[in-house]
């Protein structure tokens, strides 16, 4: 049997960002619209030519957007939230709902699943559905111009209402109100020669599944009905389909992921669960990991399924919107070099094993399998680690530790402290950059972050505030600076993946054992606290946190690349502490994002995250007060994992949810530190003595006043200096009459 290779999506990037750049200079009106439009085509075009040039059998169109494909499939169906409407439906008003304007807020963006994209939310609240003007249509007639075999792609029905929210509607109303449109956009892709329409429906493998199973039918029947001629697969990708279910349903192929599923799709096509009448869309090369296939194992895999399915397409196991566009740009070491492959080193992946199964020529394919053995067997991948002589729990329990802590560090009621960072403003940066591209000495680069570091120690101190920070100006991202500076990491130069809409990021890449060499951060936070008697808090990032906004590495479990990083932190932890810094924030943002999409997996990765973090943290003095920060609200499921963190105050983003919150920190008596966020520092606006003293209030109620701190809601990068000194300033100022109202009531 011949197989056939098909792509679900390319990196709308650019291999140099080009794609962002033209959007931001846009933006910015320093190129028109036909420059725009002129300059995304041809980017559009060379993205078509790269998967032709390496024998694609189905590019896909559709997946080439302005800004987000959920987004392009609101426009498409007219989904437009209600303070936009009455406008044409045109890029002008697509870039508003994604980035607001100075009449309206933006629409929310949220996580894609279990990836770092992020999407435009669909508001449905007194919409009025219809198909507007097919861009999709246009997508795949521009694609197929091109020369090649194209293949339509749009966010499935079901996935697209899952992902929304507002309206009147129940859920299946809305896709009942949509199906008609999808139908109409079907018939018109058909009539221009589409071949098949790849539908996408990744909420098909989370929990949410089960219950969309009745809907689900419905909609694909009446597609099949409706319009018999057009020729759908159902894509799925990041887990495992419950397989008995999608079998039944009247598509003539389904998409599945054999890279994310923990080998339950395999299992459930070896129990004979595949339907002999429709093809499979194997979904075998890793699209969301940067890794060089074991090409060998790929071999295998497919003629495994060949012994249960009659047809067979090879791609990669999901778009490769979540990978860097190419490799050919970096200048890297080829002991590293072996072991990478991005969007266009995949689609080689996928042309070799065509050769291989095709043509009976293994030319590439051997190429491909001495290249990954020869990584496989590189030395920075079998280091040593001692982890009997790291401790994975503080030995003296909270209550004990605390009453050393306070002695130590003797701080006021209701201590006050911020979470990490000051602004970094446009000197900043530039001061960063220059220095990184050898435009200014070592030296000229330091003494500019310690004049910085002196100015705000001693803004920190004319403020009042009591636990104060360096300010973490000679970092660009919390990840990335760790990245550079442990070994096992590697931090690219093109190595970009979109984020949402413009903004791109650069997740360092682990591709050996992880070790700390030397210190990181000593030298600044000691710098800062030689300023000042009262207490420097250390920086650190977490190494779930570093984990997750990682490629991580996939020959070992990934538990154990989070406790090297553990090891690797907790080195830190003790570098500072021996350097006499008494307070030590660890920093896990991602904690709660990094939940596995099916909750079975939950409380498996919930201890393998606590343990990690305990690695890193437990080995220090009791008199070492360990604090940790999160920045959301909802903590539900995940909160008796937080406590089990052990760490002695907590700061975490409250400002937007009070009640819920503390609440969640209620049911379990939450009984260590806690510092909730008093105002929101994703806004400019500065908030008011009386808002703040009714957040603390209000907390007080609820927790333990000498378990209290007060800070704000997360770090404070991204504001301006003015704001962030009045704020703060407000902050201090409402403590102090807190605790001036309370010595008077409690005289002693
Ligand atoms: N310490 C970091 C900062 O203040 C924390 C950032 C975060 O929570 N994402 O910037
Ligand atoms: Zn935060």
């Amino acid at each position: 049997m011949t197989i056939k290779t098909a792509n679900l999506g390319f990196p709308r990037l650019g291999k140099k960002r080009e794609w962002k750049k033209a959007i931001e200079s846009y933006w910015a009106q320093k190129i028109n619209k036909a420059e725009l439009d002129q300059t995304l085509q041809d980017l559009h075009k060379e993205i078509i030519n790269v998967q032709k040039d390496h024998h694609v059998d189905q590019i896909p169109a559709g997946d080439f957007s302005l800004y987000d494909h959920v987004l392009d499939t609101s426009l498409l169906f007219n989904i437009i939230p209600e303070r936009f409407q009455g406008r044409p439906v045109d890029d002008e008003l697509l870039f508003d709902i994604a980035r607001g304007n100075k009449d309206h807020v933006a629409s929310a963006l949220i996580k894609w699943f279990n990836t770092n994209y992020h999407y435009i939310v669909p508001e449905w609240d007194n919409v009025s559905p219809k198909l507007n003007h097919n861009v999709l249509l246009e997508k795949f007639n521009f694609t197929k111009a091109q020369g090649v075999n194209a293949h339509p792609v749009i966010l499935g029905p079901i996935t697209y209402v899952a992902l929304s929210k507002g309206g009147e509607q129940s859920f299946d109303e809305k896709v009942r109100t949509l199906l008609p449109l999808y139908n109409e956009v079907f018939e018109s892709l058909t009539k221009a020669g589409a071949g098949y329409i790849q539908v996408d429906e990744p909420i098909l493998v989370t929990d949410q599944a089960n219950e969309l199973q009745a809907i689900t039918k419905e909609a694909y029947e009446f597609f099949n009905k409706e319009t018999p001629s057009t020729q759908i697969v159902l894509q799925t990708y990041f887990e495992r389909v419950d397989l008995s279910f999608v079998a039944q349903l009247p598509v003539c192929g389904l998409g599945l992921d054999f890279v994310h599923d923990n080998g339950y799709n395999l299992q459930q096509i070896k129990d004979g669960l595949f339907p002999k009448d429709k093809v499979l869309f194997a979904g075998i090369i890793d699209g969301r990991n940067v890794w060089a296939a074991n090409i060998e194992e790929k071999k295998l895999l497919i003629e495994t399924l060949q012994s249960y399915v009659n047809e067979i397409v090879i791609q990669p196991s999901s778009s490769l919107l979540h990978v860097p566009v190419t490799l050919g740009e970096e200048t890297l070491d080829n002991s590293i070099r072996d072991g990478l492959s991005f969007a266009t080193e995949k689609l080689d992946e996928l042309y070799a094993l065509k050769q291989l199964f095709n043509e009976q020529d293994d030319t590439l394919y051997n190429q491909l399998k001495e290249q990954f053995e020869r990584f496989e067997n590189q030395s920075f991948k079998q280091l040593e680690y001692d982890y009997d002589s790291v401790k994975s729990e503080r030995t003296t329990p909270f209550k004990e530790r605390k009453i050393v802590q306070d002695q130590v560090l003797n701080l006021p009621d209701l201590p006050t402290t911020t979470i990490g960072s000051f602004p970094q403003s446009r000197e900043v940066r530039k001061y960063r950059a220059d220095w990184k591209n050898n435009r200014i000495s070592d030296e000229q680069y330091e003494t500019f972050l310690q004049n910085e570091i002196k100015r705000w120690i001693d803004i920190q101190e004319e403020i009042g505030l009591d636990v104060l920070v360096h300010g973490e100006f000679e970092r660009n991202d919390m990840v990335e600076f760790f990245g550079e500076k442990l070994n096992g990491f590697l931090v690219t130069k093109f190595g970009w993946v979109q984020s949402y809409g413009s903004r791109a990021v650069k997740p360092p890449i682990i591709y050996g054992d992880v070790k700390w060499t030397e210190p990181l951060t000593v030298k600044e936070t000691l710098y800062a606290q030689s300023l000042t008697d009262k207490p420097v808090k250390g920086m650190l990032t977490g190494p779930v946190t570093i984990l997750n906004w990682s490629f991580e590495r996939v020959d070992i479990p990934k538990s154990e690349v989070q406790d090297q990083i553990a090891l690797a932190i907790n080195e830190e932890v003790l570098a500072l502490e021996e350097a006499g810094i008494k307070v030590i924030q660890v920093d896990e943002p991602a904690l709660r994002e990094g939940l596995p999409l099916r909750s079975e997996y939950h409380e498996k990765y919930l201890d393998k995250a606590v343990h990690s973090f305990r690695l890193s943290t437990s080995s220090v003095l009791d008199s070492t007060q360990i604090h940790t920060h999160m920045c959301y609200s909802q903590f539900g499921q995940i909160i008796h994992a937080i406590k089990s963190l052990d760490a002695d105050v907590i700061s975490i983003e409250t400002s937007r949810s009070h009640g819920d919150l503390i609440k969640d920190f209620e049911d379990i008596t939450y009984d260590l530190g806690i510092g909730l966020g008093v105002y929101d520092i994703h806004s400019p606006r500065i908030p008011t003595e009386e808002e703040i003293t009714v957040a603390i209030n209000r907390a007080l109620q609820e927790i333990d006043r000498s378990l209290f701190w007060v800070n704000p809601d997360c770090g404070l990068k991204t504001r301006q200096e003015d704001e962030v000194k009045e704020a703060l300033n407000i902050l201090v100022q409402s403590v102090e009459k807190i605790r001036q109202d309370n010595a008077v009531k409690q005289p002693n």
